[in-house]
């Protein structure tokens, strides 16, 4: 909690800032307990300003996108949100003279990108149509589907962390793994990324709708994309899917409260009827956690990030 002078000198550096905000409204998982405060932060001197304003008062911050592979526990997050708007929603072209090099503001949603580069005849990342992320998170996450993810098409990212110092860092100086991009020197949740240049190619905008279009449509048939999730909820262990690995554990439909591994992709798990809680969603983890690792020896990693 957030006393009234922090909270006042909160909004003093960032208007649209809401304070013990359910995080059930800012998670695709509709469950979560209170964040102290969600900033909505449209430019880089309000973020500066909350950065310096956390530092001196010691105050925990994170950067949250759209809320699509995160749960915040019940107990809530003791500290402010970060929500990139305004400024950090861009996307153009790197260089006037380099055609086919982008930049895209880590507060853009994907569904904006992808619609930007479809206009534009620039072609790459249509396998991220359908993933329900903005640009910081997806970096972050390093997602992808489809035998592709967004790092093989990075290669700049501009970064700010808790020193309030704007860095830019080359693709070398990123660890881009399955399912995470980490900047060197920085904690895995210390480096907000503001925006990144990715390498595309040209490409017909009719195509690019097609391809994407039938991405689309993959994922309508193997995916339970009318209830609240946050996707696939665990990581695929070297050389084997986790969902082969929860349905051969018979696990499909098991149930915690309003939690449910899904009937239709077992490595989803759902908040059947929008009702579960996020302690619901974690104790049906650990069930499917111990049973897959009794049966199999793996241990299934999550995917989603949990704080
Ligand atoms: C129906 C559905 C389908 C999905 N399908 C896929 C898929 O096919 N492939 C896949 O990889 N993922 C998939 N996901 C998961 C998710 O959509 C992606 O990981 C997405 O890219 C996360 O973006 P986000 O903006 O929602 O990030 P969030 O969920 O808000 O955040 C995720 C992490 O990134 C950090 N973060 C957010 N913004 C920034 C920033 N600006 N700078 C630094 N760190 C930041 C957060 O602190 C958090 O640790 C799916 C999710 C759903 C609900």
């Amino acid at each position: 909690m957030l006393n009234s002078r922090q909270q006042q000198e909160i909004r003093a550096c960032c208007d649209a800032v809401s304070f013990d905000v359910s995080m059930a409204a800012y998670s695709t998982f509709k469950a979560g307990g209170q964040a102290a405060a969600l900033a909505e932060v449209q430019n880089l001197d309000q973020l500066s300003a909350l950065l310096e304003y956390c530092r001196r008062e010691v105050i925990p911050w994170r950067v949250i996108g759209r809320g699509s592979n995160i749960l915040v526990m019940d107990t809530g997050f003791n500290g402010v949100l970060f929500r990139l708007g305004g400024d950090f929603r861009t996307v153009q072209l790197e260089d006037e003279s380099e055609t086919t090099v982008i930049s895209a503001g880590g507060g853009c949603l994907l569904a904006d990108l992808l619609g930007w580069c479809r206009r534009h005849g620039l072609g790459g990342l249509e396998f991220l149509a359908g993933i329900p992320g903005g640009v910081g998170g997806t970096v972050r996450m390093n997602a992808g589907a489809f035998g592709h993810s967004i790092g093989e098409f990075l290669q700049v990212v501009s970064i700010i962390g808790a020193d309030g110092v704007v860095r830019k860092k080359t693709a070398t100086a990123l660890s881009l793994d399955y399912r995470s991009c980490m900047v060197e020197g920085y904690g895995p949740s210390q480096a907000i990324i503001l925006s990144v240049t990715l390498q595309l190619q040209e490409a017909d905008g009719e195509q690019i709708a097609e391809i994407m279009r039938n991405y689309m449509l993959e994922r309508k048939k193997n995916q339970p994309l009318s209830s609240p999730s946050a996707g696939s909820f665990f990581k695929n262990p070297e050389g084997d899917y986790a969902g082969r690995l929860i349905e051969a554990a018979g696990l499909k439909g098991a149930r915690v409260g309003g939690a449910m591994v899904s009937p239709v992709h077992a490595n989803f798990i759902v908040n059947d009827g929008g009702q579960g809680t996020a302690a619901d969603i974690l104790e049906l983890m650990h069930k499917v956690q111990e049973k897959v690792r009794k049966q199999t020896g793996i241990f299934l990693e999550p995917e989603v990030h949990i704080f």
